[in-house]
């Protein structure tokens, strides 16, 4: 069943056509306007991990053409007729996900990353009225059910805040679950995209934050972050004296490591929280959990949080630390994200795709 209103919208943007193959562009339309949906002209779109992991088919599942993104700010260009609260010109957003039924316990508690009918992926998802694919931010539009749009405060620059939708979303969920606050110390593992959005966070929202890593070259990056103090995890002495010191771990790190290895750093009941999606996790001895300490993960955030999160980087005055590209360097940009070599998000200015 459809319920289009208008005639579809042909947009631009880049796809990966094959896992071995570059992203290239790309020709296809956006729907037309369903009742409760909104046109956006976006304007910049951040490069995440998963997108790279999506257009390579590394998790499985991938449907080609993949048009990757999930970082997408942008401006309203038309709305369905029975939206309200949006109007041409507004300054909007859009995360990971585009729909959830809005329906189940889930997504009555706010927590539509978590729907009990699954959420639909921003990319590579299903659409739940058509059945067609969904299509990412790599694109000069996008068309979205209203309740996904978040809203871009007013003064905060837009190509900055496109991270703040999966990265800044992730770790800033996590940080508000554990009660993060003045006092709290917590520990960041990771220093990537996601990692240095955890220590601004943490450090806004009043923590002493450490900076897990294992050489030391980081030093002054994560002290320019808002870190007080770095831990070098290869230092077996430092580790031990920093036994039971933290009330959180926010692990970030997007490749399998020995996670068991951070345990002791916690406090009784305080958790390590993985955010990046790491595999089969290493074999543990549950000796490290005997201290009433937990191992968790995390999944993005809901939309109202979404938005509680925009709004206190605008009222914190914290951004990502963005390196600026033309939608041509996509690839290249894959390929430093791969070795690390950015810092720390890589954000398409969709100009470039004219
Ligand atoms: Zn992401
Ligand atoms: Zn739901």
């Amino acid at each position: 069943m459809t319920d289009t209103q208008t005639n579809e919208y042909p947009a631009k943007g880049y796809a990966a056509h094959a896992p071995d193959q570059p992203l290239e562009p790309f020709a296809f339309n956006r729907r037309g306007l369903r009742h409760d949906d909104v046109l956006i002209e976006i304007s910049h779109c951040g490069i995440c991990h998963s997108d790279l992991h999506t257009a390579r088919n590394d998790w499985g599942g991938s449907t080609y053409p993949v048009v990757p993104g999930h970082e997408i700010v942008g401006h309203v260009r038309a709305v369905g007729e029975d939206v309200t609260g949006f109007a041409e010109g507004d300054r909007v957003a859009v995360g990971c996900m585009v729909d959830a039924c809005l329906e189940c316990d889930h997504c009555k508690q706010g927590l539509e990353q978590y729907c009990l009918n699954g959420m639909t992926g921003t990319y590579n998802g299903k659409d739940r009225r058509d059945g067609s694919i969904t299509r990412g931010g790599y694109s000069d539009k996008i068309v979205v059910r209203k309740e996904f749009v978040l809203r871009i405060p007013e003064g905060m620059d837009m190509g900055a805040a496109a991270p703040l939708l999966c990265a800044g979303i992730t770790t800033y969920s996590p940080l508000k679950q554990w009660k993060v606050g003045p006092g709290s110390k917590v520990a960041v593992v990771g220093l990537g995209g996601l990692g240095h959005m955890g220590v601004k966070l943490a450090a806004a929202m009043g923590a002493e934050v450490t900076v897990l890593t294992r050489t030391s070259d980081k030093m002054a990056d994560a002290r320019a972050l808002g870190a007080k103090n770095i831990l070098l995890s290869t230092d077996r002495e430092a580790m031990k004296s920093a036994a039971n010191s933290f009330d959180m771990i926010l692990n970030t790190i997007p490749v399998p490591h020995p996670v068991a290895h951070y345990m002791p750093l916690l406090k009784v009941d305080c958790a390590q929280v993985l955010v990046g999606v790491i595999g089969t996790l290493p074999e543990m001895h549950s000796g490290h959990l005997l201290g009433r300490r937990i191992l968790t993960g995390s999944g993005i955030g809901g939309i109202a949080e979404t938005q509680e999160m925009l709004d206190f980087c605008a009222e914190k005055n914290i951004l990502p630390e963005i390196e600026m590209i033309a939608m041509q360097d996509v690839n290249n940009a894959y390929d430093r994200m791969e070795k690390s070599d950015v810092r720390y998000r890589f954000v398409i200015d969709m100009e470039t795709l004219a």
